[in-house]
């Protein structure tokens, strides 16, 4: 499942294995959010490497890691 930070708070790869960060509609004038606290850049979407497959076949919707929200890649 995705991740979203920006490129200063990559994931950590104890936590997810991301392989890729793509950009979300609009980046950098997006409503994605880096989700490092404090932090309040515009987020990239960092996908595992089954949804950078997905990605590469124009797959754009993305679950979160916490299920918590979804978004859609440019
Ligand atoms: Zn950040």
């Amino acid at each position: 499942m995705a991740i979203m930070r920006c490129k200063t708070h990559t994931p950590k790869r104890a936590q997810r294995n991301c392989v890729a960060a793509v950009e979300p509609v609009g980046y950098p004038e997006t409503a994605l959010v880096c989700g490092s606290t404090s932090c309040e850049a515009p987020a990239f979407i960092w996908l595992e490497d089954h949804e950078k497959v997905a990605f590469d076949r124009g797959q754009r919707i993305f679950k979160s890691f916490t299920a918590t929200m979804k978004v859609r890649a440019a």
